[in-house]
């Protein structure tokens, strides 16, 4: 009997000893799994924080107000402040003038409506040396998220793509004029005349309105050619290009049709009105005095073909009428105006 009690008392003693073992090895496990958890959490962290920090592009935190809580270094790089000296201070404070009314309502869009979808819009930030830079900003609202209560915006800097998209931009701007200009006197070419006569018909066609072309033809350009050369002749078309520019209202508009001939568009223009514009330029060209002898003054003449725009008529039709009248001027003796 007291064997047995014995025996009992020992069996119990070495279950609890071993409860014990287990229990004690179950919260080491426990310890363990923890401090694993921590240290894989930390190192997400720093994760992150590294990925943030070395971001070329500005990560912004801001509060509902504007207010910047938290900016990585990008901001140094891309618009020359620290980040302390942009934390506390107003996101919007930088934005360009022009820019600030869109972005102000884009940014109220985004703090008013939590499930709002995620914000773009291009801006222009001042740069603490005063210069501007263009950025690129996508922002969300995490405002609900509690791991990051706030607004986050996220800045690409631009400037350079923008640069070179506006230079690109200005060359095929300047490639198109120069495909339509004539080099010589610096009016339009004759592939835009037409262009633009189309236009102009269309137009009359649709409002009513009068449409009036003049057709202009240097008299015996040929023998002033033959006699004082040909560069002297490229300067008279020159000099005839100035001046018809300068008798031109702002809507006209003038062309080098040919050789020695120009064509002019007058819109909402009636014949009389025409006939003022043409005696105008008649009268400042026969002003105009050439020296292709040193000593020697040399005036040359111009003829113009006056046509108004019959409703309905066909381009080629019109066109041909305004050359037929130019014709008739050179007939009756040059140096005229014919309608
Ligand atoms: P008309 O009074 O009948 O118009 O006589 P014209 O001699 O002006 O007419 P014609 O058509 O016989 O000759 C036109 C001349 O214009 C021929 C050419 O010498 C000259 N010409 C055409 N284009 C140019 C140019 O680009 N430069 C120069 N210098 N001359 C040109
Ligand atoms: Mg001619
Ligand atoms: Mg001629």
């Amino acid at each position: 009997m007291q064997t047995m009690k014995n025996k009992n008392k020992l069996i119990s003693r070495s279950e609890k000893k071993a409860d014990a073992v287990s229990k004690e090895s179950s919260s080491s496990q426990v310890a363990d799994k923890r401090k694993w958890a921590e240290e894989k959490l930390q190192l997400e962290e720093q994760r992150f924080r590294t990925f943030i920090e070395n971001s070329s592009d500005i990560i912004v935190l801001m509060n509902r107000e504007g207010v910047i809580g938290y900016i990585n270094p990008a901001v140094e790089t891309v618009l020359g402040f620290k980040p302390e000296e942009r934390i506390g201070a107003k996101g919007f404070e930088r934005i360009h003038p022009d820019d600030l009314p869109l972005l102000t309502d884009v940014f109220n869009t985004l703090v008013r409506d939590t499930k709002s979808p995620v914000l773009q819009g291009e801006m222009r930030l001042r740069h603490k040396d005063g210069s501007w830079r263009t950025l690129e900003a996508v922002g969300s609202n995490l405002v609900n998220n509690n791991v990051v209560e706030a607004i986050i915006v996220n800045y690409r800097d631009i400037t350079e793509r923008k640069k070179a998209e506006d230079a690109l931009q200005e060359s095929e701007k300047r490639y198109r004029e120069l495909s339509i200009i004539d080099d010589l006197t610096q009016l339009y070419n004759s592939r835009h005349f037409y262009a633009q006569l189309k236009r102009e018909i269309d137009r009359s066609n649709r409002y009513e309105q009068p449409l009036t072309l003049l057709l202009l033809d240097l008299d015996k350009f040929k023998a002033f050619n033959d006699k004082y050369g040909h560069v002297e002749g490229d300067f008279v078309l020159s000099r005839l290009g100035q001046v018809i520019k300068r008798c031109l209202r702002d809507t006209d508009s003038a062309y080098r049709y040919g050789g020695e001939e120009f064509t002019i568009i007058l819109p909402m223009t009636t014949r009389k009105e025409g006939i003022v514009t043409a005696k105008r330029i008649q009268k400042a060209f026969r002003k105009e005095a050439f020296s292709p002898v040193s000593g020697q003054k040399v005036y040359v003449t111009v003829s113009i073909g006056l046509a108004q725009f019959k409703p309905k008529e066909e381009m080629k039709a019109f066109v041909h009428r305004a050359d037929q009248i130019m014709y008739k001027a050179k007939n009756d003796g040059r140096n005229r105006i014919c309608f």
